[in-house]
């Protein structure tokens, strides 16, 4: 609980500093974003200020930038709860994570497609984004299982058959290209 309460406490301060900000695009620096998608089990980077429809001077009208996308945001639910979606992604993307990091690591050149940058390189999901994949695969397996990770550390798949069903799906499906992480964020603002 002392855990939960932290990780309220920290989130509940980043999105008030994005909402000070007054900026329309908030990408967001490290290490905060690392601290925040790893609390969330997200991939979160940046976000997007728009004007709300019903309540035009709510500075609160957020949409966050995640794999390329951007959908509403809920900061309230992101200080109430990690919702059982969030955490199974999490472990789906900490499957494929060899998979992803095998792609940064081995490509060459080490730059940004984009701007040819060398540094917090990212492996990016060109199309389809992580995010349809994972929806994809858990339209065919719902309520995944999850147990503790050795040593307490997140969760993982229960079920191992599931777990290797799922790394083949994403290898399948996805498709990467290198950027750094502000290309990447800015590809996100775009959409
Ligand atoms: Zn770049």
């Amino acid at each position: 609980m002392k855990n939960r309460t932290l990780t309220k406490k920290f989130i509940r301060d980043t999105v008030r500093s994005i909402i000070d900000s007054n900026a329309l695009y908030v990408p967001f620096a490290p290490p905060d974003v690392d601290k925040m998608n790893e609390l969330l089990g997200t991939n979160y980077q940046g976000f997007v200020r728009k004007k709300n429809p019903v309540y035009p001077s709510d500075p609160r009208h957020l949409y966050w930038i995640s794999d390329g996308a951007s959908e509403s945001f809920s900061w309230l639910n992101c200080i109430t709860a990690i919702t059982p979606e969030q955490r199974i992604k999490k472990a789906m993307r900490e499957s494929v994570r060899p998979d992803t990091d095998e792609f940064k690591w081995g490509f060459d050149p080490q730059e940004c497609v984009l701007c040819g940058a060398s540094e917090h390189l990212q492996t990016d999901h060109v199309d389809p984004s992580f995010e349809r994949i994972a929806n994809e695969f858990m339209k065919l397996h719902k309520d995944i299982a999850l147990v503790d990770g050795i040593g307490g550390v997140g969760e993982v798949f229960e079920d191992m058959n599931i777990e290797a069903e799922w790394i083949a799906f994403h290898a399948q499906r996805a498709v990467y290209q290198l950027l750094c992480r502000s290309c990447n964020a800015s590809k996100g603002s775009r959409t």
